[in-house]
């Protein structure tokens, strides 16, 4: 991969996080970070009531993508799932990556409380960025969570990014997602290779051991709670209406405080943290390369391959 290249995001990313979009060199490694850190989920709190019905309003939404987007990357996993797979070597163990699936899957029955006969909408997805702006949104159309969401999302992003922007991405099927990018090419070409997926330090809990040590960090939640009943009732297009322009205010406010928000993370949050980190790192009295040595170890004697390396990925696309 080329090194730092000059470019800009859309205005669109840049007015949504100036922290985060308003880099004059992309490309930075992903093993550093990248450029930009996003977070994504699905919240099926936002469902909407088919009774509620829709109709036409003059709203153009700013952040919800359409739902064609959506569809066109549903239909590309639905081709891929026909497809043979890539041969690859997994990074983590197989039977590691089905333990996860499995695990996701058993969470995603209990999110599907949303009957389809009731409701045309069973939540709402969000991409935010590492300081919980709000970037896309899109209505979640199915029972449970499906990979469509985060992957039409992800492309909406890099849509409107440089070329060459690196993108580090927390979701809480990480783990499963990049392993389907590694069997197809879903995303758009050159892409899945600036992508690098993390877990969420709260989701990593009911991942594999071995999946925690490869994809793994805090968790950013949503801030617009207070619209769950009030949007279940009205027009579908209205409740997109309400949860755009809630998200916009959201958006003003994070923008007004990100200086501060900053500041605070730089000079209290961090020091507080690193003191502590320092403490333990002390008090264990080993020394700081041999932690690292062993790390290494264990990764390397955690994560063998012991299985073949062709895998039957199709099962994981949805
Ligand atoms: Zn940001
Ligand atoms: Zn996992």
């Amino acid at each position: 991969m080329p090194g730092p290249t000059p470019g800009r995001a859309h205005c669109i990313l840049r007015e949504r996080c100036p922290t985060c979009f308003s880099l004059e060199t992309w490309g930075h490694p992903l093993a550093d970070g990248g450029d930009v850190q996003l977070d994504a989920d699905g919240c099926f709190s936002y469902r909407h009531l088919r009774s509620a019905g829709d109709g036409p309003i003059s709203y153009d939404p700013s952040y919800f993508i359409p739902k064609e987007k959506v569809d066109k990357i549903w239909q590309r996993i639905e081709e891929a799932s026909h497809r043979k797979p890539a041969s690859i070597a997994p990074a983590i163990l197989q039977e590691a990556i089905d333990a996860c699936e499995a695990s996701w899957d058993a969470a995603n029955e209990k999110k599907q409380k949303v009957d389809p006969k009731c409701h045309d909408a069973s939540g709402v997805f969000f991409m935010t960025c590492r300081h919980s702006q709000v970037l896309f949104l899109c209505n979640i159309d199915t029972p449970g969570e499906h990979q469509e969401y985060i992957l039409s999302l992800m492309e909406e992003v890099n849509d409107y990014l440089s070329l060459h922007a690196t993108v580090v991405q927390t979701y809480d099927v990480g783990c499963v997602t990049d392993h389907s990018l590694n069997l197809f090419p879903i995303l758009s070409q050159g892409f899945h290779e600036r992508v690098c997926f993390v877990i969420n330090m709260m989701h990593a809990f009911g991942h594999q051991w071995v999946c925690q040590m490869e994809y793994s960090v805090e968790c950013f939640w949503s801030r617009i709670h207070k619209l769950i009943g009030i949007t279940r009732n009205h027009w579908n297009s209205q409740h997109i209406w309400m949860i755009g322009q809630y998200a916009a205010f959201v958006n003003h406010e994070g923008c007004e405080n990100l200086g501060d928000w900053i500041d605070c993370q730089q000079h209290t949050n961090i020091v507080k943290k690193q003191n502590t980190a320092y403490k333990v790192l002390r008090d264990c009295g080993v020394p700081e390369r041999e932690l690292r040595q062993n790390w290494e170890a264990q990764k390397v004697a955690q994560t063998l391959i012991r299985s073949c390396v062709y895998i039957d990925g199709a099962s994981g696309l949805y």
